[in-house]
């Protein structure tokens, strides 16, 4: 039985929106705010979808030992941060991280006992036109993004779970049978 949740999977795939749905199946499952370099983008508020941090501020919080795992992803920080995380755990909330796959794999080595989730597209062609659909990001941004989708989607098999995100109210009841089977 484990209180974390790993949310994995390329870009585009839907993992903020399955896991908007995810909450609404599973009261009290909460959400691992991370940290993270990035600018905000539009309609994104700071301590509600990241902690958005400067450059210096993250790297000083990495010195610190703050984060349980922090990766560069497309040319920017993120990082879970101790504290959304360690404190639910010993208090057996369960909390979800929304993590890419080299954040997954440290907490696979730090917390053995977190449950791994792998979210797939029905097909890789799906993940250009959820990307271009989502209209958040200009065009070498979804390149880059894409690129590195084609290393994430071929760990699939490193995770015990994997749901196909074909249709989101199927794949969240998939996702919540995961949840609490393992709560
Ligand atoms: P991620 O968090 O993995 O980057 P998002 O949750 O932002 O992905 O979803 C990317 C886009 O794909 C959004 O526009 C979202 O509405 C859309 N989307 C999510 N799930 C599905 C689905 N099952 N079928 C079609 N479109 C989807
Ligand atoms: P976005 O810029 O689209 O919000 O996120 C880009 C990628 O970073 C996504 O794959 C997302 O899952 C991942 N990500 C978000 N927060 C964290 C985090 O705390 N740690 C790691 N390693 N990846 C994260």
């Amino acid at each position: 039985m484990s209180s974390v949740f790993v949310i994995t999977g390329p870009s585009g795939v839907g993992k903020g929106t399955l896991i908007r749905a995810l909450r609404d199946l599973v009261p009290g499952l909460e959400l691992s705010t991370s940290a993270t370099t990035r600018r905000p983008r539009a309609g994104e508020a700071d301590g509600v979808d990241y902690h958005f941090l400067g450059r210096d501020e993250f790297d000083r919080r990495v010195a610190e030992g703050r984060f349980l795992e922090h990766a560069t992803y497309s040319g920017n920080s993120y990082g879970t941060l101790r504290s959304e995380v360690e404190e639910r755990a010993a208090r057996g909330v369960p909390v979800v991280l929304e993590i890419e796959l080299q954040g997954a794999r440290q907490v696979r080595a730090a917390l053995p006992e977190a449950v791994q989730i792998f979210i797939a597209p029905p097909d890789p062609s799906d993940l250009r036109r959820r990307l271009e659909g989502r209209g958040s990001d200009d065009e070498a941004t979804i390149e880059a993004r894409l690129a590195v989708a084609e290393k994430e989607l071929a760990a699939r098999d490193e995770f015990r779970h994997t749901v196909v995100n074909d249709d989101v109210d199927r794949a969240a009841a998939e996702l919540a049978a995961i949840v609490e089977a393992n709560r």
